[in-house]
């Protein structure tokens, strides 16, 4: 609502629509030069704060779960274009509710770099891959648009973009706004103060879960380090909730910096496929692994898949995968954990292809919500197809059976990682599928794990339920047996 004022105002106060090149030239220049940023080729700052984790909200429609940030360094090297993001991430919320490994067992130390084409994350003494992010834009644009987010970095985009420029009052003030249209980063805006100063950044960009999305940064409380003016407030809103909140403590110019490529970073081949090659746990039931594994299951007439992947692009490879495994029979139900971003991106293409959507019943008021928003910029399949999804909501013990081949869903409430959590049952098989109670660990634990909480909620449920497990499958980790997460209960729980 105060958006849409907000917008409504700058429109009817509009006094100088110029839009012309020139005009936008000028303004750019004078924002470079206020800002100190016409001879910057490097920058750091640093400082302490909060972070958020997109998408992994308690529930819903909340808002993204915050952490401290005791430390914040970022360092970037504008013409490269290159950018390393330090960060230590401590647990606040508490109640831990929500995602991103909630509770914390330890302080985490998250290192992110991007250089040109290539991103990658530093773990201990490491390169490795780049993690997923769960924006669902790729890594090298998400971490480049850090960049173009801060005052100096927006100035510099600017050269390579087409501009345009307004005048606006907001709020009773008179305001420049700079419009870029970039080949790359699509439309960015900036608002500017009367010393020419960027008080606020805005981009859209194309979310698969929330259609047409804004990340924004407002910028407050400049000073001036070394003839460069920096903010030493900044709060980003990705959503409309907030990302990061920054105190910065220190600035500093032009420092030296290295952002060489790694070579296992620079040599790796990128896989030719998203998806790997199905596996076939038992008879009439196969995995397909990603970041956010399907679990399939084939009933007389028809398929029920548990849990999307990320991504439209995964989805319709397993999609795909599914056809060729199990012909001329459609997928008829698409069984939801929960809420989260990285369990949903790929769910609209089920919906598209036809099939329901199951979930916990109070999942669907926001599905419904986001999957209306406008889908301009990335438009998929369900968009693109006009059809409406069709959801079947969950409380309690939902059968899925075909009289033969039995799929008990059941909502274990209580966990603080999502209210909503479904896990599937497989009773003949034993087979459970579950997410993001159980993630099991890549290596032994030496440590107590993250969440560990959550993994005693969902081992009580299962033995309060009193279903009978031999197998899991974690939508995220390899498929294990049940005793694993009891020992881990066992070694971590009892001290
Ligand atoms: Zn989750």
């Amino acid at each position: 609502m105060k958006k849409t004022l907000i917008a409504l105002f700058s429109f009817i106060l509009l006094t100088s629509p110029t839009g012309q090149a020139q005009d936008a030239k000028a303004v750019i220049d004078a924002a470079a030069s206020a800002l100190g940023a016409t001879n910057l080729r490097t920058l750091q700052f640093s400082g302490w704060g909060f972070d958020y984790v997109f998408g992994q909200s308690y529930t819903g429609a909340g808002a993204w779960p915050r952490f401290s940030l005791p430390a914040y360094t970022m360092t970037i090297d504008f013409a490269a274009p290159a950018m390393r993001d330090d960060r230590r991430r401590a647990q606040i919320e508490d109640p831990p509710l929500g995602g991103g490994f909630q509770p914390l067992a330890t302080e985490q130390r998250l290192i992110t770099l991007v250089n040109g084409a290539y991103a990658w994350d530093i773990v201990g003494d490491n390169a490795v891959a780049s993690g997923f992010r769960n924006d669902r834009q790729p890594n090298v644009i998400g971490r480049t648009e850090q960049i173009w987010l801060t005052p100096q970095g927006f100035v510099k985009l600017a050269a390579s973009s087409k501009a345009t420029t307004r005048t606006a009052t907001l709020r009773g003030a008179k305001k420049t706004i700079v419009t870029l249209d970039n080949a790359t980063y699509g439309k960015l805006e900036a608002t500017l103060n009367d010393q020419n100063l960027i008080e606020h950044i805005e981009r859209w960009f194309g979310h698969s879960v929330l259609g047409d999305t804004l990340i924004e940064a407002d910028f407050t409380e400049y000073k001036d380090f070394n003839g460069v003016k920096f903010p030493t407030h900044i709060v980003q809103r990705q959503g409309g909730y907030p990302l990061l909140d920054l105190r910065v403590a220190d600035v500093r110019v032009n420092p030296a910096v290295a952002f060489d490529v790694p070579a296992n970073i620079r040599n790796a081949t990128p896989p030719a496929s998203l998806v790997a090659p199905p596996e076939k746990l038992a008879d009439g039931v196969w995995v397909f692994p990603t970041y956010a594994k399907s679990a399939v299951v084939e009933f007389r007439d028809h398929v029920v898949v548990i849990e999307a992947a990320e991504t439209e692009a995964q989805s319709i490879e397993i999609i795909d995968g599914i056809k060729k495994a199990i012909p001329n029979k459609p997928i008829r139900y698409l069984v939801n954990t929960h809420s989260h971003f990285d369990h949903i991106g790929g769910m609209r293409t089920y919906a598209a292809e036809g099939a329901t959507i199951v979930t916990h019943r109070d999942n669907i008021p926001f599905y419904q919500q986001v999957w209306s928003n406008p889908r301009t910029i990335s438009p998929d399949r369900l968009s693109r197809s006009g059809k409406t999804a069709t959801f079947m909501g969950v409380t309690g013990t939902q059968l899925l059976t075909d009289g033969a081949r039995r799929l008990v869903i059941y909502h274990y409430a209580g966990n603080m990682h999502n209210p909503g959590l479904l896990m599937a049952y497989l009773p003949a098989e034993k087979i459970l599928i579950e997410a993001d109670s159980f993630s099991p660990p890549a290596a032994p634990l030496t440590a107590p794990p993250n969440a560990l909480v959550n993994l005693k909620h969902f081992v009580d449920s299962v033995d309060r339920l009193q279903l009978d497990v031999d197998q899991v499958i974690p939508v995220h980790g390899r498929v294990t047996k049940m005793d694993e997460a009891r020992e881990i209960l066992a070694k971590f729980l009892t001290k």
